[in-house]
Order: structure tokens, then sequence, then C-alpha cells
């Protein structure tokens, strides 16, 4: 097919050609006196982009997955409580994650669509006197329903409860492309990967810790090897790392982070909001509705509820083999029942409309009753109005 596959799924995102550029590099020698010119500032850079003064970031090669496992098994002891909440496929994912490591895991189910309940975390950790939980495990933005959940909530509802225990925060599908505040919101640890808002190919997990989480590392006597943060700490202080890194990753990091951080934070937030907006006014222009319930809704990826007597999965069959556009499926308890279109990375108004655009044709042909053109009109006049 001519033209090129167009990807509006939430992960991996499309990559900018100028991170594609800086990435084609010859390999170089990772143990060279030049080598902690790249790697320094990317680890200083990236503490703008997580928004801390105080914690420490780290680039491990490997993917969001691993960055659950490293701040449970760097910080925490064979047997701790963990209190996660679930709501989606990837929050299931983590708690199953820790049940495999072998930790206590207080499991709260929450319909999906919603986030974090602030009110019933508080009076949950009123309860705990004891203070048994040791880690809440916070997934930010659930990629899979396109629910986003209020961090800053959470904290407040920790300080509430007076509770010590640490925060970690799932910000994979969030972290560059929507709100984050690691040091504002007391967070503990931050886990991201390359492949979402960083605009990077899938390989690197991208990580900041708090000096209290960092603290834990010393007593903390789960077993771990390759994902240990103090072999990283002790490496990174002199700019290297303890075992081969991807070079042309870092590569690429360093041109994510000047791209970031050059558009500034506060407008890639705006960014994501608008295209959110523009799809989201689409969508209601087709009659359909989020899978997120009001208050909920991501800037990074929306997942849109088809009618009961059709399947999701259609729709993006469809989109794929008719119109060479990748829509992101239902997981697990929603596939069948929602596609997602991610608005995460390397966007503007024009991709979304291509989007939108190719989003109806593929409803139409599947006998969802939509009117042609309807949400590409809704998208239109939103970006219009809102256009700098
Ligand atoms: C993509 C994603 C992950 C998993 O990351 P991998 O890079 O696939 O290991 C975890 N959490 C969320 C919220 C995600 O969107």
């Amino acid at each position: 097919m001519a033209g090129r596959n167009h990807l509006f799924i939430p992960g991996p995102t499309n990559t900018p050609h100028e991170i594609l550029s800086a990435m084609h590099v010859p390999m170089e020698d990772h143990r060279a006196p030049s080598f902690p010119k790249l790697f320094k500032p990317i680890l200083e850079d990236l503490k703008k982009i997580f928004k801390t003064e105080t914690g420490q970031t780290f680039v491990f090669p490997a993917t969001g997955t691993a960055g659950w496992e490293i701040a449970l098994t760097n910080t925490l002891n064979l047997g701790d409580k963990v209190l996660i909440y679930r709501f989606g496929q990837f929050s299931h994912l983590w708690m199953s994650m820790a049940q495999r490591l072998g930790f206590d895991v207080e499991i709260d189910e929450i319909e999906w669509g919603k986030g974090i309940p602030l009110d019933a975390m508080e009076t949950r950790l009123k309860e705990d006197t004891a203070h048994e939980i040791k880690a809440v495990l916070a997934t930010y933005n659930e990629t899979a329903t396109g629910v986003t959940s209020d961090i800053a909530g959470v904290r407040k509802a920790m300080d509430a409860a007076n509770h010590p225990a640490l925060l970690y925060v799932d910000g994979v599908s969030a972290i560059a492309s929507i709100e984050f505040r690691m040091d504002d919101w007391g967070v503990d640890g931050a886990i991201s990967g390359s492949q979402k808002g960083f605009m990077l190919p899938a390989g690197a997990a991208i990580l900041a810790f708090s000096q209290k989480a960092l603290k834990c590392t010393e007593t903390a006597t789960f077993p771990r090897c390759f994902l240990d943060l103090k072999d990283q700490m002790a490496q990174n202080k002199d700019g290297y790392t303890p075992y081969t890194p991807s070079t042309p990753m870092l590569h690429g990091l360093r041109k994510s982070i000047d791209l970031l951080l050059a558009e500034g934070m506060e407008n890639v937030y705006a960014r994501h909001f608008r295209l959110a907006e523009g799809t989201r006014r689409a969508i209601t222009a087709w009659g359909l509705k989020l899978c997120a319930q009001p208050g909920f809704e991501s800037d990074t990826v929306s997942a849109i509820v088809v009618p009961e007597d059709k399947d999701a999965r259609d729709v993006i069959a469809t989109a794929f083999s008719k119109y060479n556009i990748s829509l992101g499926g239902g997981l697990a308890e929603v596939m069948g029942k929602v596609f997602r279109i991610g608005h995460i990375g390397d966007m503007n108004d024009v991709s979304m409309l291509g989007a939108i655009a190719g989003v109806e044709m593929a409803l139409l042909d599947n006998g969802i009753d939509i009117t042609a053109g309807s949400g590409v009109a809704a998208a239109i006049e939103y970006y219009r109005s809102t256009a700098k």
C-alpha cells in the first residue's frame, strides 16, 4: 500500500525525524572518557521533565515493566504489604507482578472507567494505624481505559492520613506528555518508558526516585541484580553505567529531551490537552462515549466504546487493512468493547484529523451509525478556534 502506516496507538508512538537522525550514529566506546559528557547531562536534564530537584533519575536498558519491578524490589522486603487500585490492564499487570514477586498485595477493585478513589484511599490509610502498607502503587494514566487519576490528590490523601508509605507512580503513558510534578506531589518513584511521551523506540526504562526511596535501597533485602539501583548509582555518579548501555538510544533520548524542553513542558501539556479535546469533540459528534467516566478523561489516549451489538476489533481490523492506520485495541475486560486513539507524542492538529477521518471510515464500514464528516467537523472547529 502506498503512503505510510499511520500510528495512532498509545505506544510505541511516532518518532520524530530529528530523533531518528540523532540515533543514526556509529557504535562507540561506553567506557571512553567522553561518554559521561553524553550521559551525565541526560540524567540531569531528565529532572526537568520529571519536575524534581531533590530526586535522582535513572535510565535502564529495559522497558516500563522493569520500572515497576525496580521500584518494588529495590526498596521493599519480601512479603511487605502494598496497596494497589486495579482498574485496567496496566494496573492489573503491576498488581500481578507484585503478587508473583511475593509481596502481600492488597487490591482495591475499581470499575474500569474510573481511577483512584481518593476518599476511600484516605479512609483505608487512616485505618492502617500500624503502617503495614509499605507502598501505594498508583497507575497515573491507565492506558487501557484512557483514565487519568489525580496524583496530587493521592498525595493529599496520604498526608491527611499521615501515612508514611512510599508513593510509586506508573507514569509510562503520562510523563513527558501530561502534567507531572514529582516533588510537588511527593512521588517516591516515578516510572516511565522510552516509547510513549519520549517518542523513542521501546528499550529504555526512564525513572526517578526520591531520596526517601533511595534510602530504602540501603536496607531492602529483596534479592535483585540486573535491576539494582545501587549498582546504577555507583556508576552513574561518574557518568557511566554498570553494563553496556544502548548508546543510540541515549543519543535519541538527548534529542527527545531537547525537543521537549524547547517546546516547554507546560506547552507540551497544553498541546496534549488540545489534541485530546478535539478528539473528544469528534467522539461526542459521533454519538459515542468514552470508557473513561467524567473527570477521569486522559489527554494521551481515548478509549471509545462501540455500540453493544458491534465488536471494536472489527473497526480496528478495517482501519488497518483498508486505511493503513493503527488503532489501539481493547485489553482484557474491555476487549471487543473499546478501540483506542492515542494522542500522545509527536502529534499535531492535522495528524489527529487524519486519525479521526480514518476512524469515521472504519466505523461507517462496520455499520456503526454515525454521520460522515461529523467528527472531523467538530474537531476542525475546535482546533481552529484554539490554534495559536
Ligand atoms: C505501556 C505501559 C506500560 C508497560 O510498558 P512496557 O514498556 O511495555 O513494559 C506500563 N504501564 C502503562 C500505563 C503503560 O502505558
